[in-house]
């Protein structure tokens, strides 16, 4: 990203990102509160490491964004935003002091950033966090919260990757029998694993963490591949839960697949893919549309008397029915399945402004 950071707002609609510096704790970190139209920023804190600032920046900000787009589809009363950390995600030693300090740092944003769980942190985290602000969700379940947002990011994943079946074989909606491929075994995809294998999906993961893997082959049955073989595994699903840009111009000439539906944010390298995803007949379906299971769940700990998990269920299900459309507009339209999701996203914000001005 080479645009100065108001240029970079301007160009992606964020309406305000916030740098913390406070170097006696460690933390260095960045919030970007990209749209809060329907309510309250929410989307999670990772705790990351990165080449430099300007892709720290970049990150939170496209990260950000799709909250927005994510939040809007699941018709949650959140906007969208995304914080994170820049440091080592395994540091032990003054995790606590720098995670109370950013939780110091939320106070001053008064409610307009509600963070939660990202790659890099815990609920543990969150709760060290929760000492010093309100404004966090998917707290400790023994304590009143939601806790661990994965196994709804899956579900809803799951039940995404049944209307993509649907989509392109004719009313079948099974996963049985049908090859997935899961990139990434961790929080998301192992509970994926576990979905898929009880349907009866013919399952291959990788990861780069040996035990998961182990537990994957000998629990679910998976096959196992090593990372970066993942690409050429012939499939019907690509399930990319990893790290964003995976579906890149250099993995697609490699991937088989004739779907690609995974809970990993930014999936698609940039806008460039489109054309390539299309001539080569893939079904996209956004990540944004499908891995929103998990701030569907977190928003729940918002309700007043607490989580109401049939609500969650509910919601999470219905993440089927908002796949099938944004499917089944994209065919009609003949435009790009991300297009169309975020033109129907968009949409909402649009109805609740103009709601706002009557
Ligand atoms: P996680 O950190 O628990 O799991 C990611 C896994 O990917 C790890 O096991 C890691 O070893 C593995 N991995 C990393 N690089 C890899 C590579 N090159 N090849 C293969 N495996 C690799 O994270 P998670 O909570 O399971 O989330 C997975 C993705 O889904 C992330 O991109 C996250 O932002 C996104 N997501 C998660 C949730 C949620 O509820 N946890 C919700 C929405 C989106």
């Amino acid at each position: 990203m080479t645009k100065s950071v108001l240029e970079a707002c301007a160009a992606r609609g964020h309406e305000q990102v916030v740098f913390f510096n406070y170097p006696d704790v460690g933390l260095k970190a960045i919030v970007a509160i990209h749209d809060t139209t329907l309510g309250p920023a929410l989307g999670g804190c990772r705790m990351s490491l990165y080449q430099n600032d300007e892709h720290a920046l970049d990150d939170v900000m496209r990260l950000s964004e799709g909250m927005t787009y994510k939040s809007a589809l699941a018709g949650l009363p959140l906007g969208g935003g995304k914080s994170i950390i820049i440091a080592d995600p395994n540091i032990v030693e003054g995790r606590e002091a720098l995670l109370q300090k950013f939780g110091e740092c939320l106070n001053a944003l008064s409610g307009r950033y509600i963070t939660a769980e990202d790659m890099g942190t815990s609920v543990r985290d969150i709760m060290a966090i929760r000492a010093k602000s309100k404004y966090v969700v998917g707290t400790d379940p023994a304590k009143g919260g939601t806790g661990d947002p994965s196994p709804w990011t899956a579900q809803g994943l799951f039940v995404a990757m049944r209307a993509a079946v649907e989509h392109t074989s004719s009313g079948e909606r099974s996963l049985k029998g049908k090859r997935i491929a899961v990139q990434g075994i961790g929080h998301v995809g192992m509970y994926l694993v576990e979905l898929l294998a009880k349907e009866g999906a013919i399952v291959t993961v990788a990861d780069t963490h040996e035990v998961l893997l182990k537990r994957a082959a000998s629990e679910f049955n998976a096959a196992v591949v090593a990372p970066d073989a993942i690409y050429d595994v012939p499939c019907d699903i690509f399930s990319p839960c990893a790290i964003g840009q995976t579906v890149n111009a250099s993995t697609l000439k490699r991937l088989k697949c004739s779907i690609i539906a995974g809970a990993a944010n930014n999936q698609l390298s940039d806008r460039s893919v489109y054309e390539t995803i299309k001539s080569k007949k893939i079904l996209y379906c956004p990540d944004f549309v499908v891995n929103s299971g998990g701030v569907i769940s977190v928003c729940a700990e918002l309700a007043e008397g607490g989580p109401n998990i049939a609500w969650v269920k509910e919601r999470v299900d219905a993440i089927y029915h908002t796949t099938v459309k944004v499917l089944d507009e994209s065919k009609r339209q003949d435009r790009f399945t991300e297009e169309v999701a975020i033109d129907l996203a968009k949409e909402r914000i649009v109805v609740a402004k103009m709601g706002r001005k009557q």
